[in-house]
């Protein structure tokens, strides 16, 4: 068989760097052909190096051109800034394209890549977050097929092999419950940067962090399965389970539940994306047996962590408002992360937000010019009421 050829948004980033572990690890079943990242010269660099792609992409002009002197043999294409990510996106000869740039300058190349008609391993939230009616539409109208990255989707996506969807009663989405799991309204009134940075098991960047200690990661992730799935949010439920050893789970009409269990390390997921329908061995990845004890799960508490519900009244609003929950949720975070904000306020941009979309309506959501539109009044709402906060 052929190698899988394979382009990467976002190689620098953590994602990136674990799916080429993996193809570092497995040189006769893939190859890189097409590599974007936004700024980091050095890291991509030695990436261009090590794999030898016909095209490389970085977003920032200064790093471009670092990047240019560097190879000015041009054995490896060289191009920049948006065009260049979404010439990686479409790339003719990639097979399979990781898409793991962070944020909403994800969602343009995997527009371009769904709309080339490309097997798309995804791991940017916000392409399913603030576009998922777009995404789904352009991959079934262009024959492109999502395969998720996340753990939680990648889980059900694994549950779901073989089964019949109309067989499917509820997805149960699990959570580690983040730092404050255990914590009472007073403790998270008074929450430092440094605690909520401080998960309990997975590492991962700050703004995800941060949503995973409020459980809006949760809530996003349910927006996102209930596009990946074609299923209705009622059928989603959160679970917490502090272990993170269940990834999510899959409950059937006849009542039976099926769970993928496994090491808390994204190259699994990674590894399924890339290799599905097939698995690779990772034997670094087998489940040690002390990890098989004391598991628990249990509903989250909404009067606590009311950014989980929030996600599921965006969905019931319509299909602007993810986009619009989703860019209040990055201002209040980032206000928060600056210490002008109080933990328990960011819930109350992102309610707050979501109420004035409702008040003053937000048009359609069916382009991505109308969906970053959008993203843009939202974000000024979130400003103007989480600088009510610094008074
Ligand atoms: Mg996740």
């Amino acid at each position: 068989m052929p190698p899988t050829r394979i382009a990467i948004l976002g190689s620098t980033g953590s994602i990136g760097q674990s799916t080429l572990d993996i193809i570092r690890r497995f040189p006769e079943r893939f190859r890189v052909v097409a590599l974007a990242a936004g700024c980091n010269d050095a890291r991509l660099s030695e990436q261009v190096r090590e794999f030898h792609p016909a095209l490389a992409s970085l977003a920032h002009p200064q790093a471009f051109e670092r990047l240019q002197a560097a190879f000015p043999d041009g054995a490896t294409a060289l191009q920049a800034g948006e065009g260049g990510a979404a010439a990686v996106a479409a790339y003719p000869d990639a097979d399979l394209v990781v898409s793991a740039f962070v944020g909403a300058a994800g969602l343009v190349p995997t527009l371009a890549a769904l709309q080339a008609g490309k097997t798309v391993a995804l791991a940017n939230k916000e392409t399913l977050v603030m576009a998922g009616a777009l995404m789904t539409r352009t991959a079934a109208a262009g024959g492109a097929r999502l395969i998720p990255i996340d753990s939680e989707h990648s889980a059900i996506f694994q549950c779901l092999a073989g089964q019949r969807r109309a067989d499917v009663r509820r997805l149960y989405l699990t959570a580690s419950g983040g730092p404050f799991r255990t914590a009472d309204r007073a403790t998270l009134a008074n929450v430092s940067v440094e605690q909520a940075l401080a998960h309990p098991v997975w590492r991962m960047g700050p703004k995800v962090t941060i949503d995973s200690a409020t459980l809006m990661n949760k809530g996003f992730e349910a927006i996102e399965a209930r596009w990946l799935f074609d299923i209705s949010p009622e059928q989603i439920k959160i679970l917490i389970h502090p272990q993170c050893r269940v990834h999510s789970m899959v409950e059937f009409v006849d009542g039976a539940i099926l769970a993928q269990v496994g090491a808390p390390d994204m190259r699994g997921p990674i590894a399924y994306a890339l290799a599905y329908p097939e698995r690779l061995d990772l034997g670094f990845l087998a489940l040690p047996e002390r990890d098989f004890s004391g598991w628990e799960f249990a509903s989250p508490d909404p009067s606590l962590f009311p950014c989980a519900d929030l996600a599921f009244e965006a969905l019931a609003d319509g299909p602007g408002s993810p986009a619009a929950l989703n860019a209040a949720n990055e201002v209040a975070v980032a206000a928060f992360l600056n210490g002008r904000l109080p933990f328990l306020g960011i819930a109350e941009v992102n309610r707050g937000v979501l109420r004035r979309a409702r008040a003053e309506g937000l048009g359609d959501a069916d382009s991505l010019g109308a969906v970053l539109a959008i993203d843009r009044a939202a974000r000024q709402w979130a400003r103007e009421i989480a600088g009510g906060f610094t008074g």
